[in-house]
């Protein structure tokens, strides 16, 4: 019995709760074990032993008796008893956007309801109307959900796929007869979107591992000889390549190429490490990242590829002024932290009401509490900037005066995102005439995985954009990830200089950075084309040379 197991449990009790939920604080408060339950450092086991899990912050009475009856037994009765009341495949409603677990509960207890198909059923037959919550729209909505639902039937995000294969490695780390394991396939390609996690197993006795896998996923299922299918966190795909220690090497590089890459590198011989491979083949090592196409091998000069440790410091970073949730000083303290040079403060422009944008006079305040709180993180230099709203017509939100008070503006679409491609593009364009714009962010507005980009001519604004000389973001947020690193090697052969922002809310949102280095390694840029691997002096220069020529 292990931590991740039990934290499963919990969450499951807890999703039941919300369905049938009469009292919202039961949930959350098995959520908030399950989270506990997870960071937890002893072992589980050991601690109900001594009695001591209660003494776990987020573990109270009820949830401490349920969490040693999982690690005696081996399941929860109560559990058991939720699951007895509900048919098995209901939360695959929860791929409907806007269908929560309250909305999916009331489904099932007013109609019946429990899968895609009864609802797009009950949406067409005008059956769902007559629920309370669901007014005459709402069909119409959720069979547009449907629709979308299951064309991205099982696909997440990079993040979830990273998580999910630490876990399942931590997991693997503790059967004995497992010598090594690694995460291959498309998470450690980096790939934004993945269908399924896969997890390289070298063992020299593959039956012992291939049975104890059956304890670290659900669904388990034999494919063949030496590959294991399996479910982790209820549905995430996870696929176990089992190899003899002195193939691991060949078995993580067969898994991480696409087939393209795969089948371009040929017959792949035996050996321990990846490095022994490419040397025994005599090819040049080729990082994850690339492994997309047959094209990414066939290249003779490899770049060397731009890594975390290039950035030198940072824009795009909100506070409380605006819609963060960390105030100037907690971000720039955050910033001074991970030892940056420099950081720009962009605080939404006034046309964004709905995201706290400022108006002039708290403009005023915003640069007046930079100029208190950056004596307090010095050496580190603080831009004043803004992330000003392209408005419909192309012209940047604010204005002339207010405009010269900034060292930088990062220039950003948020509303009308409806536009036809040429008006949009006209509309981006005029905005990167602006002599004040230094940057253009999230380029397209797309929300991975929930909404698609509004659609644009990439190389007239890249040309643009060169012409400029205004920068293009790569916005690292992981639900973003825009420019899509397919389309940056286009904006590069023009001269167009690319810079990687977290786009910050918050603290922990400077983790976007890693992301967005990820993008831009995929598109295989190094980092003299990155424009925050400069160093203070280089990028003061620039900017004051830029507004001097505003
Ligand atoms: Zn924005
Ligand atoms: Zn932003």
């Amino acid at each position: 019995m292990d931590k991740f197991t039990v934290a499963r449990a919990l969450d499951e009790i807890s999703r039941y709760l919300e369905l049938s939920d009469s009292n919202p604080f039961k949930a959350r408060a098995f959520e908030r074990a399950a989270r506990a339950i997870e960071k937890l450092e002893d072992d589980v086991v050991a601690l109900v032993d001594a009695g001591n899990i209660t003494k776990v912050p987020g573990v109270g009475k009820a949830t401490g008796d349920i969490i040693a009856e999982i690690v005696r037994t081996g399941s929860s009765s109560y559990l058991e008893e939720l699951r007895g009341q509900y048919p098995s495949g209901i939360f695959g409603m929860l791929r409907v956007p806007k269908l929560g677990l309250k909305k999916v509960g009331i489904l099932f207890t007013e109609l019946g309801i429990s899968s895609l198909d009864e609802l797009e059923a009950a949406a067409k037959s005008g059956r769902l109307s007559k629920v309370k919550g669901f007014g005459p729209k709402s069909a119409e909505t959720i069979l547009k959900g449907i629709e979308w639902a299951r064309k991205r039937e099982s696909n997440f995000l990079l993040p979830v796929g990273i998580e999910v294969g630490e876990m399942l490695r931590e997991k693997l780390a503790s059967i004995d007869a497992v010598e090594d394991a690694e995460v291959s396939g498309s998470v450690r390609r980096r790939l934004e979107v993945i269908r399924n996690v896969n997890l390289v197993v070298a063992t020299k006795n593959i039956d012992v591992v291939t049975d104890a896998l059956r304890t670290v996923v659900d669904r388990f299922e034999i494919v063949d000889e030496t590959t294991v299918k399996g479910v982790a966190r209820n549905d995430v795909e996870v696929i176990f390549h089992l190899t003899a220690p002195n193939e691991f090497g060949s078995t993580l590089l067969r898994t991480t190429g696409t087939p393209a890459f795969v089948d371009a590198f040929g017959k792949i011989p035996k050996a321990r490490t990846e490095k022994d491979v490419f040397k025994k083949t005599e090819i040049a090592y080729v990082e994850p990242e690339r492994r997309e196409t047959a094209d990414d091998l066939a290249k003779k000069k490899r770049t060397k590829l731009v890594e975390l440790s290039d950035l030198r410091g940072t824009f795009h970073v909100h506070t409380t002024f605006s819609d963060g949730r960390h105030s100037v000083l907690e971000m720039l303290s955050a910033a001074h932290d991970r030892g940056y040079e420099y950081v720009g403060l962009s605080d939404h422009s006034k046309a964004a009401y709905y995201a706290g944008g400022l108006s002039e006079s708290r403009l005023e305040e915003q640069q007046a509490e930079i100029a208190t709180q950056e004596k307090k993180v010095r050496p580190m230099r603080v831009f004043r900037g803004t992330e000003a709203d392209i408005l419909p017509d192309g012209s940047i939100d604010y204005g002339l005066p207010t405009l010269k008070k900034f060292d930088f503006v990062v220039a950003s679409i948020h509303s009308q995102f409806q536009m036809g491609r040429d008006e949009m593009t006209e509309r981006i364009l005029r905005a990167l005439d602006d002599p004040h714009v230094t940057f253009l962010g999230h380029l397209t507005g797309r929300r991975l995985l929930s909404r698609e980009g509004y659609s644009v001519d990439y190389d007239r604004i890249f040309d643009r954009a060169a012409e400029r000389g205004v920068i293009i973001e790569i916005n690292g947020n992981p639900q973003r990830l825009d420019v899509d690193w397919r389309y940056l090697p286009r904006a590069v052969e023009r001269g167009v200089v690319l810079s990687i922002h977290p786009d910050a809310h918050s603290i922990s949102e400077y983790n976007a950075l890693i992301t967005g280095t990820w993008v831009a390694r995929k598109a295989g840029l190094a980092a003299k084309q990155i424009f925050n691997t400069r160093g203070v002096e280089e990028v003061e220069e620039f900017l004051a040379k830029r507004r001097a020529s505003s």
